[in-house]
């Protein structure tokens, strides 16, 4: 039988630490609790969010006035098929022990996303990437339990809809399921990706040298540079108490970019999108801005790391983390014309 508990704090499930309460908090460990859970709901006719590790979450000071469920479904189950080895992981899962693990079985496609905190279920979502790769390419499979029916549902890598930090699962179907299990398709010693710029850096003397890292080193490398950037959460790193990338890097048209580029005295970088669009950099643009790493409104910070992030230093509000925002998008529209848009999920605003 599901717990269903009243009045539940909600920051200390979130890597940011800000927000109010759930009027209504449960985990999650089987299919069954989350169809017990969807019961719940339907009876007390109340909003309903599903939480995964709290990773890609703002919420906000007033909390949330339904049930918040928290996945932990867990598991992860290699087999082999003709194509490779599918990992089968339940959306409880923690991202980074699944990473290790598939690392540590030599089995290539997840090994520049170490490191990324939140559960196997977030993955999906947005399409986690990072360092040149991204679910998208190993996700075959994600299963789930519609909300409004409890029916059981499953999609395969094409029905998902990924492109850059975008899945069906974020757009048309916001809100719409529950996942609970991923199945990923990886290559069993498979050479490890090396298409980054900061991860080829890392390797530039084994490189040199004629030779390949293992997928073992890429995991290490990326988990040495993610740590030095503020991005692997760490209770004692202030910088790491963030939502990862506060704003996704703007997918602007050919015009659009070309505008922008006449505006500035030095050569704005940029990189081919999908349709003949371009992709900015967002860290680029805030920095041009004039917000420095560090730049900070009263406890809310820009990462003294990492300018994508925004940061709680302790005894912030979500209110405080808000402010920080509409500061830096409101200084990125003045200088180039252009509309940061936030990567995190807001909830309860
Ligand atoms: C320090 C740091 C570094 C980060 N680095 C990266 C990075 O390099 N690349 C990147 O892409 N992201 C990064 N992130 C963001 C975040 O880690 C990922 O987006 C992660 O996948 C979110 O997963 P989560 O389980 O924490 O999701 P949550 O934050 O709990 O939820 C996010 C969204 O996913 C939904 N969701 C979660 N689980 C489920 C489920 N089982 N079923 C249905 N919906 C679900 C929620 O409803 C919500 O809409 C970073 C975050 C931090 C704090």
């Amino acid at each position: 039988m599901i717990e269903i508990q009243e009045n539940i704090p909600l920051a200390s499930w979130t890597t940011l630490g800000v927000g109010g309460n759930a009027m209504y908090f449960a985990v999650a460990f089987a299919e069954d609790e989350v169809r017990e859970a969807l019961e719940f709901v339907q009876r007390r006719n109340v909003p309903f969010f599903v939480l995964g590790g709290g990773s890609n979450l703002l919420v906000s000071d007033r909390g949330f006035p339904g049930l918040v469920l928290r996945i932990a479904i867990g598991g992860i189950e290699p087999r082999q098929e003709s194509s490779g080895v599918v990992f089968r992981a339940g959306a409880g899962v923690e991202w980074d022990s699944l990473v290790e693990r598939t690392v540590a079985a030599n089995c290539a496609g997840l090994e520049c996303l170490s490191g990324i905190p939140g559960s196997v279920g977030g993955t999906p979502v947005q399409n986690v990437g990072a360092y040149g790769q991204e679910v998208a390419s190993s996700i075959v499979r994600v299963e789930g339990v519609e909300i409004a029916s409890a029916r059981k549902v499953a999609f395969s890598r094409e029905e998902c809809g990924f492109h850059y930090r975008h899945s069906r699962f974020n757009q048309q179907d916001a809100g719409r399921y529950i996942l609970t299990f991923v199945e990923y398709a990886l290559r069993p010693g498979g050479e490890p990706q090396l298409a980054y710029t900061d991860l080829k850096r890392h390797f530039a003397d084994t490189l040199a040298a004629g030779a390949r890292p293992s997928l073992a080193e890429v995991r290490q490398g990326v988990l040495e540079i993610r740590r030095r950037k503020g991005m692997v959460f760490d209770e004692n790193d202030p910088d790491s108490h963030s939502a990862g990338s506060f704003f996704k890097n703007p997918v602007v048209s050919r015009e659009e970019y070309a505008r922008i580029a006449a505006t500035s005295t030095v050569p704005v970088p940029h990189y081919d999108a999908p349709e003949g669009r371009i992709k900015l950099a967002a860290a680029w643009l805030i920095e041009q801005s004039g917000i420095s790493r560090g730049f900070a409104l009263g406890p809310a910070a820009v990462s003294g790391k990492h300018t994508l992030a925004l940061t709680n230093r302790g005894g912030a509000t979500a209110t405080d983390i808000v402010r920080l925002k509409e500061h830096v998008e409101a200084q990125v529209l003045g200088r180039f014309g252009v509309q940061l848009q936030p990567e995190p999920v807001l909830l309860g605003f």
